[in-house]
């Protein structure tokens, strides 16, 4: 071969990239091992970044981390054990270049009558990201598909509303007396039974992915105005029971939002949120609203009493309940879109707040609130109505 030959063939196995190629196969990095450990931590933060109520076990228990993201159950697992009960980050047991298996199921506790309405099985490395808006956009999907298949076939003991009888809750120590979301505190209900109610919600809301928005509203009022006994109130005196963490931090509370265009304040969060991330956003969005609270309330107290012999210049918000009443404004506005042919939560919620009923319940919750003291109905019953309106939502409909 020439000079100007062997000069040629290289000009031209640079110029059709098999000599790059040739090099690039002698430098093939050896396959990446990938850690569950380390990525069962960033999946959990990513989903608390993006505002949902997060658990996880600190440790895989029969090779398979769980995760309790929102109402979805999350699980890790490595696939192609030599012993699927290993770590999977047991190099003697597993390949640790085998990419991880995430899977997202909703509901958290499905079962024979209710199985899975979805099961979503991503690669582990999918880009954080496009993990959380995946299930996000699933999520939404599945319980949009289960509101639209119910079947409602019981009716609210109180308002008459139609649901399915599974929706329907004994909230007195009435197992006869069934109520929807909107009628546990109403001045008709006497005999409230909060601490049993309070599992039933969570058996339901495990078990139901289109359970009715409004036990979440529910469950707040109940978690904000419980007092430091409630744990052991809810325990029970053999302390064989467990309840959810939402019961002592009302932040971890899921709230499902209104399907369909959401207010500017409500952004990006759907198909539903924590607690905690929604106050936030109404807060941020809203920064006025207690004092609109407080203007309201003052002009109704001034036409009630119009005899009053001057201002009354007590402050009637009570702040701890705060949370609960933004969770009622959602939780309603929620349940109005998703059940378009139920009565309307917003009328319901009219003199749905009674003060011997919240009494009775707050009492049993070993609340140091006052509720004969008018604060929480007002708070309640004022403040609810006025943060729907603010949020664009129409609590006259
Ligand atoms: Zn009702």
């Amino acid at each position: 071969m020439t000079r100007n030959r062997k000069k040629k063939l290289a000009v031209r196995a640079e110029a059709d990239g098999t000599g790059h190629a040739r090099a690039a196969r002698l430098h093939v990095p050896p396959p990446k091992e990938i850690l569950t450990a380390d990525l069962q931590e960033r999946l959990i933060s990513a989903f608390q970044a993006e505002g949902w109520p997060v658990e996880s076990d600190g440790s895989p228990e029969f090779g398979t981390w769980t995760g309790w993201l929102g109402p979805v159950w999350s699980t890790l697992t490595r696939p192609g054990a030599s012993d699927s009960d290993a770590d999977p980050d047991d190099p003697d047991h597993h390949d640790l270049t085998t990419v991880p298996e995430l899977t997202f199921i909703t509901p958290k506790i499905p079962g024979i009558d209710a199985p899975e309405a979805m099961v979503l099985t991503l690669p582990g490395t999918t880009p954080l990201a496009d993990i959380v808006r995946t299930v996000g956009e699933e999520l939404g999907r599945a319980r949009a598909a289960k509101v639209a298949a119910l079947a409602n076939d019981a009716k609210c003991s109180l308002c008459g509303d139609s649901y399915p009888a599974t929706h329907l809750l004994p909230a007195t120590e009435h197992d006869r007396l069934v109520l929807c979301p909107f009628c546990v505190f109403d001045g008709d209900i006497l005999g409230g039974h909060p601490l049993r109610l309070a599992y039933l919600i969570d058996r339901l809301t495990d078990q139901d992915v289109a359970a009715p928005a409004g036990w979440s509203a529910v469950t707040a009022l109940l978690a904000c105005a419980a007092g430091p006994d409630f744990r052991a109130r809810l325990e029970g005196d053999d302390g064989l029971l467990v309840p959810l963490p939402h019961w002592f931090d009302p932040a971890l509370v899921w709230v499902w939002l209104p399907p369909g265009d959401l207010p500017p304040a409500l952004q990006g969060l759907g198909p539903g949120t924590s607690l905690g991330t929604l106050v936030s956003a109404v807060e941020a969005a809203h920064p006025d609203l207690r004092d609109r609270f407080r203007a309201e309330l003052a002009a109704n107290l001034e036409e009630d009493e119009e005899d009053s012999d001057g201002e009354d210049t007590r402050d009637y918000l009570v702040e701890q309940l705060w949370p609960a009443a933004i969770c009622y404004a959602v939780a309603a506005a929620t349940q109005f879109r998703e059940r378009p042919g139920g009565l309307s939560p917003w009328h319901l919620l009219g003199d749905g707040f009674e003060e011997g009923n919240l009494a009775d319940n707050f009492d049993q919750v070993g609340s140091t609130l006052d509720a004969d003291s008018l604060g929480p109905v007002f708070t309640l019953s004022i403040g609810v109505p006025l943060i729907a309106e603010a949020l664009g939502f129409d609590p006259s409909s």
